[in-house]
């Protein structure tokens, strides 16, 4: 045997997770970082913070993660430090006494379902706006006392992180979450051991780990499928945040809807409504006929009176391309078992999903969603109307005008997005308990009473901070991704506190423009290279991996942020996430939004900036339409004048830059001896003191409590009482109407000159229209309904109720005279409906007929 230099095998690896212990005295740290409270709550942050400032960044804001890796040297050091012990001490002591006020009792109680969750850095799922806002509203929840439960995913690998390689090409990178270090903890059943959802598939069972996050005194609920008892093709339900496939999409929705209803179940969680954030937890409603029918011995109809009765879509969408819609093949591979389960046909299942029943159109999940809830809602003043006329074909015979979709508009959490120097200073001038009157405008109004230099000092201090971010966080990318040393650190001296910064940052669809403002690069360039006037313009955001248009427009922008008339002038920021986001929408002077109208359902950002004494500059689309006040920031006019998308661009471009020149730039440089503009100080105060409040997560709350929560909850009491008695009485009378419809018709029908003639001089119009009703009798409405025709367009104007004047065995006799309001080109008719003091609206039971 020849003797070797070495002889040895591959090793064998094993994994193991050490915990630091943490020594008793420091438990309550512990606690502390699982649950969210600190997100919002400034002592518990910079508590965190500063128990090793290294680690805190580096484990990426994760309290739980930080706990783990801290040394035991560190340990010892915070355990002398009785300022330290202290601050610990009374953190704790707020943190409890927080959690231990009990919920209220004198509102619904709510399950949320939603895709994604957006409530710190380090729990990674949400992947923008969406996931923001809910994340946002549970909190909220917490502060507010309301009783909701959420419900959501824990994602494997979540949303991608964004790094960008030299030529500004997009790469995203799905990193696994390791789920021990995260602030969550699992759900354990009575032996201790973790509690597993089981959720029936066609064909199997797919298991479901139950997690659960504290978002202060709230409850969120987490499903993760990426577990042994499932199947390799199964495990990947939970991986990715809107990635894979459609059958994985479908397979998701499954999961979210059915297994969230079925997981609630388990938990023995039985809250009064169902609020389903956006389609895609739509099936929830289906599970829940299910049950109604089982468990409670209804059927069918009788199920779907309560379940539309107790829920609520909210959509975010507001175009129909961007809702979901499954084959029906590959829908009925997945729900082929459901309408054996309701006593339905498999037909009857699909024609909930679709805008033209009968026909081979997908199953849609929006369509689903606003058949089986008696309300839903858009998320702007505008978005509202966007979705009336985009939902207007389910209900046919009605005009959007008439359509019982509303809108709340969507806010955000105050304690999250407002700086803590800012908090800090809301509570010194508006008052301790400022934050309980976030809404009421009269809080903020002493806002406009303080010394402007009190503003001005507040916004370079958060100006400043943002710069060292960016030199501290982002230099150091830069030099690995992009090279040139030299040219990194001129772009980072560059950053200049006295230039005037402007931010713009967002998901990186098209139609958010964010190629607008480089349509003419000679005239940028003589903004930005102004000696005297010098302005920064700062990018982020991230595109959908699978939208080439929007990697394309990020690759451009840093393409000309490199160019040398640029340089340092337009800079990219990589990885757009709640952390960036905050630095930026407490950092920079100006907030620039430009989508094409009206695309925007809602956006945030640009309220999160609201708190922090930014000024929003954009297109009056989504909340702006409502935000803007004239003095307090600037609008891009709400008109289109072109048809041509190009030709818009050109005139919308053109504008911004003029409005920079003309306007804003000349405004905020107007400099007084003590260096910042007095003007610009108002614009500052306006806007905080009158916009802020209208969009701040507890007015949102309170919105949706006042227009749905609460006469939902009071309409559904009275369905369910007595054995769901006034169920059964709708679902009998609808029945009777249904049977009879076809035979109700018009015997005569006797019109006033005044309406018959073509032309009327202001007189009153009146008709006497004579029904066999079929046996309905007064069950039956008759109105008449007037369209106003102007410039080529047919547009709803008003409709006239009929009376009851003589009633025959089945013939009715109905009678109307009125004045048709206003002058100008009409036309009219008359339509007959089915009419029920108990309906919560016509779109409940939108049958009609035309006479
Ligand atoms: C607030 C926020 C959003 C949503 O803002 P929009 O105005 O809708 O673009 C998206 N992503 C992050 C990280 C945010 O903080």
């Amino acid at each position: 045997m020849k003797i070797q230099v070495s002889n040895t095998n591959e090793p064998v690896w094993r994994n193991i997770t050490i915990k630091s212990d943490l020594p008793p005295k420091l438990k309550k740290l512990d606690e502390l970082s699982k649950n969210l409270w600190w997100v919002w709550n400034s002592e518990g942050k910079s508590l965190f913070h500063d128990l090793d400032r290294e680690l805190w960044r580096a484990t990426g804001e994760n309290p739980v993660m930080m706990l783990q890796k801290i040394t035991t040297d560190r340990l010892n050091e915070i355990l002398k430090d009785d300022v330290m012990m202290e601050r610990i001490n009374t953190v704790y002591a707020h943190f409890k006494e927080y959690v231990k006020q009990p919920m209220r009792t004198d509102v619904p109680s709510v399950s949320y379902f939603s895709m994604e969750y957006g409530l710190c850095n380090a729990l990674k799922i949400y992947s923008g706006g969406l996931g923001i806002l809910a994340g946002d509203y549970i909190k909220e929840a917490s502060d507010r006392r309301y009783p909701m439960t959420a419900v959501g995913f824990l994602y494997r690998y979540g949303y991608f992180t964004q790094t960008l390689s030299m030529d500004g090409t997009q790469i995203a990178n799905y990193e696994a979450q390791n789920f021990n270090q995260l602030p969550i903890e699992p759900v354990l059943d009575e032996s201790g051991k973790q509690m597993i959802l089981e959720v029936p598939y066609p064909g199997r069972v797919i298991y479901a780990n139950i997690w659960r996050v504290n978002v202060g005194r709230m409850k969120l609920y987490l499903m993760d499928t990426d577990i042994d008892l499932n199947s390799e093709w199964d495990r990947p339900i939970t991986h990715q945040l809107y990635g894979g496939d459609w059958e994985n999409r479908i397979k998701q929705e499954y999961m979210l809807g059915i297994g969230g209803v079925l997981m609630l179940k388990k938990l023995g969680i039985k809250n009064q409504l169902y609020h389903c954030n956006e389609g895609h937890a739509a099936l929830l409603n289906l599970q829940r006929l299910v049950d109604y029918v089982q468990d409670d011995g209804l059927n069918f109809q009788e199920a779907l009176e309560i379940v539309r009765a107790t829920s609520l879509y909210t959509c975010h969408t507001p175009v129909p391309a961007g809702h979901d819609y499954f084959d029906e093949g590959l829908f009925g591979k997945y729900m082929g078992e459901f309408p054996a389960k309701l006593g339905i046909s498999w037909q009857d299942l699909m024609n909930m999903g679709r805008e033209n029943p009968d026909t081979n159109e997908r199953f849609s999940m929006s369509v689903f969603a606003l058949n089986t809830t008696q309300e839903s809602n858009g998320v702007s003043w505008l978005h509202g109307q966007v979705s009336r006329k985009m939902f207007a074909g389910i209900w046919k015979g009605y005009a959007p005008e008439e359509s019982h979709v509303g809108y709340v508009t969507n806010g955000v959490h105050m304690p999250t997005w407002a700086a803590s120097e800012w908090k800090e200073y809301y509570s010194r001038v508006l008052g301790d308990d400022y934050i309980e009157h976030q809404e009421d405008e009269k809080t903020w109004a002493p806002i406009l009473k303080v010394p402007d230099q009190e503003i001005w000092d507040m916004r370079m201090r958060l100006k400043n901070k943002f710069i060292n971010f960016v030199k501290r966080d982002f230099s150091e990318n830069w030099l690995k991704n992009q090279g040139d040393p030299s040219r990194i650190l001129s772009i980072v001296d560059k950053i200049n506190p006295n230039a005037l910064l402007i931010g713009f940052a967002r998901r990186f669809a098209t139609y958010k423009r964010a190629y607008l403002l480089f349509s003419d690069l000679d005239r940028l360039s003589k903004i930005v290279n102004n000696e005297k006037y010098p302005v920064q313009f700062i990018y982020a955001g991230k595109a959908h991996p699978a939208d080439g248009a929007g990697k394309d427009l990020i690759k451009r922008i840093v393409e000309i942020s490199k160019m040398p008339q640029f340089l340092g002038k337009i800079i990219f920021l990589e990885n757009y996430d709640m952390t960036v986001s905050k630095r930026l929408i407490t950092g920079v002077d100006i907030w620039l939004n430009t989508p094409t109208r009206p695309l925007e359902a809602s956006g945030t950002s640009g309220e999160k900036a609201e708190m922090n004494g930014l000024l929003n500059f954009s297109v009056l689309d989504g909340w702006w339409y409502e935000g803007y006040r004239e003095g307090a920031g600037w609008a891009l006019t709400a008109q289109r004048t072109y048809t041509d998308q190009a030709q818009q661009d050109k005139l919308d471009a053109a504008t911004i830059y003029s409005m920079l020149e003309h306007e804003i730039i000349p405004l905020y440089f107007a400099k007084n001896s003590r260096g910042y503009s007095p003007e610009w100080i108002q614009y500052i105060k306006r806007s905080i003191a009158t916009i802020a409040p209208h969009f701040t997560m507890s007015r949102m709350l309170e919105d949706y409590i006042t227009r749905f929560y609460a006469p939902e909850a009071a309409r559904s009491a009275k369905l369910r009482a007595s054995n769901y008695a006034l169920a059964k009485d709708i679902v009998a009378w609808k029945n009777n109407v249904v049977e009879h419809w076809d035979a109700v018709h018009a015997l005569d029908v006797e019109l006033s000159d005044s309406l018959k003639n073509a032309s009327n001089n202001g007189e009153a119009v009146e008709a006497t229209i004579k029904l066999d009703t079929a046996g309905l009798g007064k069950d039956l409405g008759i109105e008449l309904v007037v369209y106003r025709e102007e410039d080529g367009e047919t547009k709803f104007h008003e409709t006239i109720p009929f009376k009851v004047i003589k009633q025959e065995g089945d013939v009715v006799t109905y009678h109307m005279k009125n004045h048709i309001k206003d002058s100008g080109v009409f036309r009219y008719g008359f339509r007959v409906y089915p009419w029920n003091k108990n309906l919560p609206h016509r779109q409940d039971f939108a049958y009609m007929k035309w006479i």
